[in-house]
């Protein structure tokens, strides 16, 4: 017999209907609660490389991203140097509020007040540090130019600055830096473009240029190293205005949060997270109405949930996306010690599906531990991925590496967590007041991932390929296929998930980059 003509069997109207497998629909209606790996998803038809896939997308009802990533709003996932390299990236990083609120905002403004290039926040000594301090700044965060200041701080005014050529041959470490710096600087005044100072740079042949406002107070520093890399970052996610990057941060849902929120908007704020382990409450209702009247231009993300029904009521009281998850996350003890939440795949679908009639983007937060949980995810109708445990290894999180039996690693922890709370989390988890405190999350450790700047992209050619092999160049393809009944799923069982990891290897290792 011979093969049917193609066209007659599918069009962009009438696409193919599955020859095999099971739509997302008769999948998911058979009323067991899957995750991601109890799932895989046929491959489609390729007819385009991976690198023409589009991964743009949107984190909530007026914010697009370039890069479907969001990092989460946990002490040591996100603060500022975070939330900028997922931005440079294309994605975007919450900012966590286990802190005092000017902590949080100076966290935004780090955010907002980024330009490509230019360290805002440079490390400063006064006169009277001494040499050997340089080389401790030198052994813990890897370079040697300092500029020197009146106070030592930032902010003050500028002397001189101490590099490697000022020190290298001296014997004495204990000098005071008075003596060794160099106090005829090359600087540039605030508001110069990166292309003036590299013009400066270039004619003065120096390492570094510190900037200075009129008073002669040191605002920025430039060093020659990072012109001559010169990095772009043409995925940036930027706010369309003044093309500043887009900072998100969370808060509770307590009155005092009103405050809290004030800082950050006054800051620049550009989204907002309503962090609660169970996000359908009168708390959050209130607090959406009252973001809502005061906060026009200020998207809302209401959360966390995993059922229609909660969904139904936060998009009722006006949220402009859902964060999905409820004790999925790797940290998490919210399923065993509360008998409550859903498995994170059935969860992200039935929320996603409803959610879309209204428009409103869907976060899948947390449980991703693989590049096949991000394609998973998307396919399941998710518009943006919350990690925290994928991204807490990496050089922008907070908090130093240290080792344990040869590996390298750094602390990772459940903003339910004892330890969390003790440092003011606790207000998540609706127990402040309460004289026993019930964990829902422990603390622990991940390994080294480097950098961002190295591993997102990483992450991203992975989902690419992904999308690739399921026949969809676009997010937005890969839902109207989930959507349209074309994208097919099929029930793993447990030899099945077997066979699909590594097996009947006597040994081997497991590397990710
Ligand atoms: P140095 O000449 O030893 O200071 O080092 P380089 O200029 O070659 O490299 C320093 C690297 O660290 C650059 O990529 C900087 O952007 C980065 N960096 C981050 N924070 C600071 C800081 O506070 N001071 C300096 N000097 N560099 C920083
Ligand atoms: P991961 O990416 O590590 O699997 O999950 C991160 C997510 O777990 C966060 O975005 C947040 O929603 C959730 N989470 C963070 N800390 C805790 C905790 O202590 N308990 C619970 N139940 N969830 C947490």
């Amino acid at each position: 017999m011979p093969a049917p003509d193609a066209k007659t069997l599918s069009s962009k109207q009438n696409p193919a209907p599955l020859l095999d497998g099971m739509t997302a629909r008769e999948f998911f209606e058979q009323g067991t609660g899957y995750t991601y790996d109890d799932f895989i998803l046929l491959p489609g038809h390729i007819d385009f490389a991976a690198d023409e896939v589009s991964l743009e997308t949107q984190i909530s009802r007026r914010i697009k991203l370039k890069t479907p990533l969001v990092s989460s709003p946990m002490d040591t996932v996100t603060e500022g140097e975070m939330a900028i390299s997922m931005a440079l990236q294309g994605g975007m990083g919450i900012i966590h509020y286990n802190n005092a609120i000017e902590e949080q905002r100076d966290e935004v403004l780090k955010v907002k007040r980024f330009k490509n290039g230019f360290i805002t926040n440079p490390l400063t000594l006064s006169p009277t540090h001494t040499i050997r301090d340089i080389d401790n700044v030198k052994s813990l965060l890897n370079f040697s130019g300092v500029p020197i200041t009146e106070t030592g701080k930032m902010g003050s005014k500028l002397l001189g600055i101490v590099t490697n050529r000022d020190i290298d041959f001296v014997q004495d470490r204990d000098l005071p830096l008075s003596e060794v710096m160099t106090r005829e600087l090359v600087v540039a005044r605030e508001g110069c473009t990166l292309e003036e100072a590299n013009q400066i740079l270039r004619e003065s042949k120096k390492g570094k240029l510190p900037i200075v406002n009129a008073n002669y107070e040191i605002v920025a520093l430039i060093s020659r190293n990072d012109l001559k890399k010169n990095r772009d970052y043409p995925l940036a996610s930027k706010d369309a205005v003044d093309k500043r990057l887009l900072a998100g941060a969370a808060i509770g849902t307590r009155e005092e949060d009103k405050e809290r929120l004030a800082a950050l908007v006054e800051a620049g704020l550009d989204l907002v997270v309503l962090d609660s382990s169970q996000g359908d409450s009168f708390y959050q209702l209130r607090m959406i109405e009252f973001i809502k009247n005061n906060y026009e231009h200020l998207e809302v993300i209401g959360g966390n949930i995993v059922t229609v029904n909660q969904a139904r009521n936060l998009i009722q009281a006006g949220v402009d996306g859902l964060r999905i998850g409820m004790g999925v996350g790797s940290i998490c003890t919210t399923q065993e010690v509360m008998a409550c939440g859903r498995p994170q795949a059935t969860a992200v679908y039935k929320t996603a599906q409803y959610a879309q009639e209204f428009g409103v983007p869907i976060i899948a937060d947390g449980g991703i531990s693989t590049i096949g949980h991000i394609i998973k995810a998307l396919s399941l109708g998710a518009s943006t991925v919350m990690m925290g445990s994928m991204l807490a290894g990496t050089e922008e999180a907070p908090g130093e590496y240290f080792y344990q039996d040869g590996t390298r690693l750094k602390k990772y922890r459940g903003m339910g967590s004892l330890e969390a709370m003790k440092k003011g989390s606790a207000k998540r988890y609706f127990s402040e007041g309460d004289k026993i405190r019930v964990a829902q999350g422990v603390a622990g450790a991940v390994v080294d991932k480097g950098s961002i700047h190295r591993f997102l992209p990483y992450l991203v050619q992975g989902v690419k390929h992904g999308l690739q092999d399921l026949g969809n160049r676009s997010v937005k393809d890969l839902h109207t296929a989930l959507y349209n009944g074309t994208l097919g799923f099929e029930l793993r069982t447990h030899a099945a998930q077997v066979e699909g990891g590594v097996h009947n290897l006597h040994s081997y290792e497991k590397t990710f980059m």
